[in-house]
């Protein structure tokens, strides 16, 4: 049963607006926005692959918790009749190794390793229940290791810790091998562990950045690109040559502004300069303003929330 489903952080719903709107988003925060898709590609590929878990087992995705001052983040905690499940899930390509107690993709450098986070997380999700006063299962955690093109050098004997792409079927016959089933304690826990964890990760900052660092205008769904031509009720892309409904373009470029400035009032006016469409006047905005939002206030002082 998933007790809470993972969806897209705010900072990567953030970071994908930044890239196409930011005039300054550099070749480095590319690579940052790639690293964050590929991440939680490789959390989604993990769930796709839990739902084979038995029924009544409880999860819950992407769980952040705090212990006094050290916020934490769970990829995915399963709650089984015996054990706490623990999974950090990495969608590493390519070769590593693993050598003293230090990963190393074999085409750089040495990398983070991904147990000193588990052990963090681990030792951290121990002491929270301690400090609630919770029992809970025994704990166990793993590293997936999602992605078909991942190799690691290891030297022997293997750690337990680590499952790779080619053992998950085992991995999951290894996992349900065990009796009895799910009671209200382990109902218990799911909940106290849900009510207690934060919104979001702590670390996230809405941007700072002024109106005139972002480009304004109504952007291609399909290339990204700003170059478009207004044709009627559509817009035509002149670098693709895709064509999407100008209500929906619009849309789009509305809900930019919300991620963009989430505490700013919506008007029609901030609106029509930040779609910036010479061939549509401020009634046609105000139109889609009031079938998608609600309008408060009748004069121009009225805002959509
Ligand atoms: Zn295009």
């Amino acid at each position: 049963m998933i007790l809470k489903q993972r969806k897209e952080s705010s900072e990567l719903l953030l970071q994908r607006v930044l890239s196409w709107r930011l005039k300054s988003f550099s070749a480095k925060d590319h690579r940052r926005l790639f690293k964050m898709e590929k991440g939680f590609a490789g959390e989604q590929a993990f769930d796709n692959w839990a739902v084979q878990l038995p029924k009544d087992w409880l999860q819950i995705q992407d769980l952040w918790l705090q212990k006094d001052d050290s916020p934490f983040q769970i990829d995915s905690l399963v709650i089984s009749p015996t054990f706490l499940f623990l999974f950090e899930v990495k969608n590493y390509e390519g070769d590593y190794e693993y050598k003293d107690q230090r990963f190393y993709s074999l085409n750089s450098s040495e990398v983070k390793n991904p147990l000193n986070q588990l052990e963090r997380n681990e030792s951290l999700l121990r002491q929270w229940f301690q400090l609630h006063n919770i029992k809970h299962p025994q704990i166990t955690s793993f590293i997936i290791f999602i992605n078909p093109n991942f190799y690691l050098f290891l030297p022997r004997p293997k750690s337990p810790t680590f499952v790779f792409p080619n053992q998950l079927n085992r991995f999951l016959e290894k996992l349900t091998q065990q009796t009895g089933s799910i009671n209200q304690s382990h109902k218990n826990i799911a909940s106290q562990l849900l009510s207690s964890q934060l919104s979001e990760s702590p670390f996230f900052k809405q941007p700072t950045f002024k109106e005139r660092e972002y480009k304004n205008g109504l952007y291609c769904k399909y290339c990204f690109s700003f170059n478009l031509s207004p044709l009627g009720r559509m817009t035509k892309c002149r670098n693709c040559f895709k064509t999407e409904k100008l209500h929906q373009s619009i849309s789009r470029s509305i809900e930019d502004y919300q991620t963009l400035f989430p505490n700013s009032f919506i008007t029609t006016n901030k609106i029509y300069d930040w779609c910036n469409i010479p061939t549509i006047n401020k009634r046609s905005i105000g139109r889609i303003l009031t079938t998608n939002y609600k309008r408060i206030g009748q004069t121009k002082g009225a805002y959509y929330i």
